[in-house]
């Protein structure tokens, strides 16, 4: 919502903060959206715990900011001082551990500082630093794996999403599970996801070349883009240049945004969706049905298509109650246009009961893993259409 917004509810938040401490507690913002209070006898990890929630209550209700509600989730560490003092920042330290073990339990609680969480708040430093040297010639150690998109009803391919994996020079090949939410955190999602537009449209071009050659139509290629890319003043600049270095036409790029990163409505991302989409690129809402989102928001977004979760999709031939959800979302796309990929098809009654229920597209390890680009590339060229193993 813009910097001043988010400034003012850092000041309302501070306000509703003061407004909770008691005598000879002390707040104090750290940076950031980080903030410190200091409970002088604060009746062990009991009483911490007692006035941990009683902030985090004070914090629940709604913000007003400039007539819209906005709700906060604070990820509260409780870290207790030992018996004879400690120092200041060994205390801080702890604290800040105990915080990342809160938001690591999925945010909007509070966690007590243990011993072993050092060691996890050591490894995140780490692997930030990794992150960062790694970011500086990144065609090194980051690669893309590309899973296929097929028709439901014959198994052709009709496209590609590109996922990112790092090949870490001491862990092996990470997922990204386990460094994107901090590249998020660290704003080092931008640098990465620069690249891997980058290359996502590359292969796609090289795709595309060898496709013409073999007389094949041409197939899409997604990209997921985060909260903080879609925030970027440079974004679409970013995705002008991508296509024009790799020859993809924008109408055979997706870009995949969680509703939760669009729900955050940030006044311009509606804006850039909307600039994107006049170039013939497509914006697809990723994970759809995963998150605690209200509805209306879709017919406000400029979408063409909706990524159905895997929660919606597990199961829905063998339960007629996942029936039920799976096809009032595909109703609920096709009222309003937009196309539909069911996400995460595991089995063939997955499949069949998504081409009966008229499901276009599906992904899923029912029909391909993710895959490195040569074995990818196979797909793309291949014989078509992909015959599942399973
Ligand atoms: P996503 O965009 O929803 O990607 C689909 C995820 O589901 C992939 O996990 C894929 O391997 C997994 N998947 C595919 N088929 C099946 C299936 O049949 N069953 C099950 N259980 N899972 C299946 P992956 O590659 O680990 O990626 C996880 C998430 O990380 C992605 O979810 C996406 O949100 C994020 N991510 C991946 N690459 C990027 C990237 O380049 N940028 C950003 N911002 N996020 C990315
Ligand atoms: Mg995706
Ligand atoms: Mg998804």
């Amino acid at each position: 919502m813009g910097h001043a917004t988010g400034d003012g509810l850092l000041v309302e938040v501070a306000g509703r903060l003061r407004s909770c401490l008691e005598p000879g507690e002390t707040a104090a913002r750290f940076g950031g959206d980080e903030f410190a209070v200091l409970i002088e006898d604060a009746g062990g990890e009991t009483g911490a715990t007692e006035a941990a929630g009683r902030i985090a209550r004070g914090l629940s209700p709604p913000f007003d900011l400039d007539g819209r509600e906005v709700f906060v989730t604070p990820s509260v560490g409780v870290a207790l001082a030992p018996p004879g003092g400690g120092t200041p920042d060994g205390l801080l330290r702890e604290a800040d551990a105990a915080m990342y073990e809160a938001k690591a339990r999925g945010r909007d609680r509070h966690a007590v500082f243990r011993p072993g969480m050092r060691a996890a708040s050591a490894g995140r430093l780490e692997l930030e630093g990794d992150l960062r040297r790694a970011l500086g010639d990144p065609d090194r150690e980051f690669r893309l794996f590309y899973q296929p998109q097929v028709r439901v009803g014959d198994g052709v391919v009709a496209g590609f999403e590109a996922l990112v994996r790092w090949e870490h020079p001491g862990r092996g090949l990470l997922p990204p599970g386990e460094f994107v939410p901090l590249a998020e955190e660290t704003g080092l999602i931008v640098p990465l996801g620069l690249w891997v537009l980058r290359e996502a449209c590359r292969q796609a071009g090289e795709w595309r070349r060898l496709q013409i050659g073999a007389g094949r139509p041409p197939l899409t290629m997604s990209v997921n883009l985060s909260a903080r890319q879609l925030r970027e003043p440079g974004l679409a600049g970013a995705v002008a240049e991508a296509l024009g270095a790799s020859g993809v036409g924008p109408d055979d790029l997706v870009l995949e945004i969680t509703e939760t990163a669009l729900v955050g409505d940030s006044p311009s991302a509606v804006p850039t969706l909307q600039h994107l989409r006049e170039w013939g690129v497509r914006i697809a809402i990723d994970d759809f049905g995963a998150g605690y989102s209200s509805l209306s928001y879709l017919k406000r977004l400029p979408v063409d298509q909706l990524k159905l979760d895997r929660s919606i999709v597990a199961g829905l031939d063998l339960d007629q109650t996942d029936l039920a959800v799976a096809t009032s979302a595909l109703a609920l796309a096709r009222a309003l246009g937009l196309e539909a990929v069911a996400e995460g098809v595991e089995t063939r009654g997955e499949a069949e009961k998504l081409a009966e229920v008229g499901c276009e597209l599906g992904q899923g390890f029912y029909w391909q893993k993710p895959a490195p680009p040569k074995e990818a590339g196979l797909l793309a060229l291949g014989p078509c259409p992909i015959h599942p193993t399973s």
